[in-house]
């Protein structure tokens, strides 16, 4: 591994290299084989970590993705500043109840610094290399959340930033992107055809886009979302992991990052199935998976999951695969269904996600009544994104609520007519309910 590239000329631990032939690119603002056209993925030497990266040195770390900044593609020289993730793992008892698991548990990147998502975490790592390589124009294209992460993060390092994003986004996701001052271009068509046009931006003004030439890097941000699940288990892999999927890349580097813990002796190698969700109104990956494809028919996208409407997902193909290797399966549901998911997963567990985290519980919801999960396996879903930016989804829903005069006898006669349960249900309370 000691291929020298234009742009950064220390042995590097890791490289790129082509999924397709193997081929080698050292490192450099490309995502995709000249050759064959396959996408180029990060590879690792992991050989001089063995024995030195212990679960007791990454617990001494940061509580963020900068714990395993070991297994991720940043140079020697790189000074992290910004504690991105390291989100919550919480043991979802009541959402299990409610669906049939014993042992279910969220993986809440609702709650992802610095925006909500868990495109924080690939942002993080794209950024890092967009300085490497010494870019001060940066941006991407967008479904949303990645051009939240990307304008605040920019905005922090000081670079100028683009981005592009199809003109039906929400509308707080279009504010949460230009509050932090970053030029925000809407695209008369979907994201499929921003995401063209950013190739071919990315080449003529010699811009770093996160999702585009700087890609693999991008993509190796979404394993420590498995490095984290694995950690915060006890440092030990569930039975099955339920994932949000887009371009279909989060689900891929989940499992990376769980097989570079078993290479690494950081945890017992197991069989993990994945199962991948998307939304029904745009589902090609989860359609491939139904009908045994290692291919992926493009589709044109209609639902209000923004967020996963990518109709010709990059690593589709793969994930697919992935997915069929691992024994798991893929489901999509309707848009009713994801704002159902979103209701429950509130009321159940006091999490507010996006739709994303709408349909990721509604087909964990399918997967169990359809007994493709088990009752008692450890299953993880992941919660990729804020519900606060898709409030959308739920307009119209909860009734205005009627101005009720300030005098107890007039909330009285209201709460009588509304919910008359709330009132002669509480005792009195106890004075001491326990220890002080
Ligand atoms: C981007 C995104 C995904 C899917 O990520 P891919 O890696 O493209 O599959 C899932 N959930 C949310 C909220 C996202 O923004
Ligand atoms: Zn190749």
């Amino acid at each position: 591994m000691s291929s020298v590239s234009p742009y950064l000329c220390s042995t590097t631990r890791y490289e790129l290299r082509c999924n397709e032939c193997g081929k080698s690119y050292g490192n450099r603002p490309l995502s995709a084989c000249p050759d064959c056209l396959a996408p180029l993925e990060v590879h690792y030497d992991l050989e001089p970590l063995q024995g030195h990266l212990t679960r007791e040195k990454v617990g001494r770390g940061p509580a963020s993705i900068w714990r395993y900044r070991d297994l991720l593609p940043v140079i020697r020289a790189f000074q992290p500043d910004l504690p991105v993730g390291f989100t919550p793992l919480v043991r979802a008892s009541n959402l299990g109840k409610r669906l049939g698991s014993d042992s279910l548990y969220l993986k809440n990147d609702a709650v992802c610094s610095p925006t909500l998502s868990f495109k924080d975490r690939v942002v993080a790592v794209a950024l890092a290399n967009a300085q490497a390589f010494g870019f001060t124009t940066v941006g991407c294209s967008s479904t949303g959340n990645l051009a939240n992460a990307t304008a605040a993060q920019a905005a922090r390092l000081g670079l100028k930033t683009c981005i592009l994003v199809p003109s039906d986004l929400e509308a707080a996701k279009v504010l949460n992107t230009q509050v932090y001052g970053a030029r925000l271009v809407r695209i008369a068509g979907s994201y499929d055809h921003v995401n063209r046009l950013c190739t071919l931006i990315a080449d003529e003004y010699h811009w770093g886009l996160v999702n585009v030439n700087l890609r693999p890097y991008y993509a190796e941000g979404s394993k420590t979302v498995g490095y984290e699940i694995a950690e915060q288990l006890g440092w030990r892999l569930p039975d099955n992991i339920v994932c949000p999927m887009a371009g279909g890349s989060l689900m891929r580097k989940i499992r990376k990052g769980f097989q570079e813990f078993i290479a690494l002796g950081l945890v017992e190698a197991k069989p993990v199935r994945f199962f991948g969700a998307q939304a029904s109104g745009c589902s090609p990956i989860a359609h491939a998976v139904k009908n045994g494809w290692d291919y992926i028919e493009p589709q044109r996208p209609q639902t209000i999951a923004r967020s996963l409407a990518i109709g010709n997902p990059a690593d589709g193909p793969a994930a697919a695969r992935m997915i069929q290797e691992t024994g798991g399966w893929a489901e999509d549901v309707s848009d009713v269904e994801m704002v159902a998911g979103i209701q429950e997963l509130a009321e159940d567990e006091g999490v507010f996600t996006e739709t994303a985290g709408g349909v990721a519980t509604a087909v964990t919801a399918r997967l169990l009544a359809q007994g493709r999960i088990r009752r008692d396996e450890l299953t993880v879903v992941c919660i990729t994104g804020n519900g606060l930016k898709t409030t959308d989804a739920l307009q119209g829903r909860f009734a205005e609520e009627a101005a009720v005069r300030p005098r107890l006898s007039d909330f009285d006669a209201y709460l009588r007519s509304v919910q008359p349960d709330l009132i002669g249900s509480q005792a009195e309370p106890t004075l001491a309910g326990g220890v002080y």
